[in-house]
């Protein structure tokens, strides 16, 4: 059976002529009919992590078909990629990131009060989202919805009747594991999907390839345009008029802290009445960002055109 990705086909002429091809992920929901070759959707306020370090756990099952230490290794490798860039300024993007460590918990989930961890997991058991056959990958990010502050960020992979790859060839019909996740890691960051075909952000992967491992100069400006340096942050204006604040001194920690487990159980505030949502879960939201490997069956034409 042949494939072939829709998304790739449809847009290379559309592309528009945009000073950059980078767009950032904002606190608005995207809407249904919403594509990237159009440009970047604007509505809302930037993502962004403040603290100058954060961190990410491999959970601990791995997949079937990638033991942990194999999947950490890549997903180390891939983290990298984004670290070592070299912003325009010559320095290297102003946030570092740090794996914790293997996760029990395979749960997409943010606790509001109590420990986290900013986790990936595969799904090796049938992808629990409305897209298996089109989706490689989904990253969720919570955020402060009155700042666009990134509280968490989850990543999913999809290892469900996919030839996940980790191999450095990557064979014909194989997905490589280094370019999901490497993809996924700019959602990780903050970044929405490219306009330009040929960004590692753009939405769609084709089988058998590893482009995707390497960042575009345009990817590492997204990462730059965000994190300038360690001490700062660019934010949407509504945040702050000089679209600048100062980042947190580095702290890898999760929001509350760092727990391997999905949750901690809070024994000692049991009697503790808490009528509250929490003020920063109230007003946190969460977008889930897909790397659509698009793929649909050629259906063989009958007859002629
Ligand atoms: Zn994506």
């Amino acid at each position: 059976m042949r494939f072939m990705l829709a998304a790739a086909a449809l847009c290379v002429l559309a592309v528009p002529t945009a000073a950059h091809a980078y767009c950032r992920t904002t606190t608005q929901q995207l809407p249904p009919d919403y594509r990237p070759t159009r440009g970047c959707f604007t509505d809302g306020l930037f993502l962004f992590w403040r603290n100058a370090c954060v961190s990410y756990s491999v959970n601990a099952a791995g997949s079937r078909s990638i033991p942990y230490e194999e999947a950490k290794r890549v997903i180390d490798a891939s983290f990298a990629t984004w670290m070592y860039a070299t912003c325009a300024n010559g320095e290297a993007p102003g946030i570092a990131v740090t794996n914790l460590g293997p996760a029990s918990c395979g749960e997409v989930r943010y606790n509001g009060d109590s420990p986290n961890q900013n986790v990936i997991v595969f799904r090796d058991d049938g992808w629990p989202y409305s897209d298996p056959n089109s989706t490689l990958g989904l990253t969720t990010v919570t955020f402060n919805a009155d700042t666009g502050e990134i509280y968490d960020a989850d990543m999913e992979i999809n290892s469900s009747a996919r030839n996940l790859s980790t191999s450095e060839e990557v064979p014909a019909n194989g997905f490589d594991l280094a370019s999901v996740i490497t993809h996924e890691v700019g959602h990780f960051f903050g970044l929405a999907h490219a306009t330009d075909a040929r960004a590692t952000m753009y939405a769609s992967y084709k089988p058998g390839t590893k482009a995707l491992r390497t960042l575009s100069p345009d990817d590492v400006a997204g990462l730059c345009s965000i994190y300038p340096n360690p001490a700062l942050r660019i934010v949407s204006v509504e945040v702050s008029p000089s679209q600048t604040i100062v980042a947190e001194s580095c702290d890898p920690n999760p929001r509350h802290g760092f727990t391997a487990a999905c949750s901690v159980p809070k024994t000692e505030e049991k009697c503790a009445a808490t009528p509250r949502p929490t003020a920063s879960w109230a007003a946190s939201g969460s977008v889930a960002l897909a790397l659509a490997g698009v793929l649909v069956a050629r259906r063989r034409r009958t007859g002629t055109r």
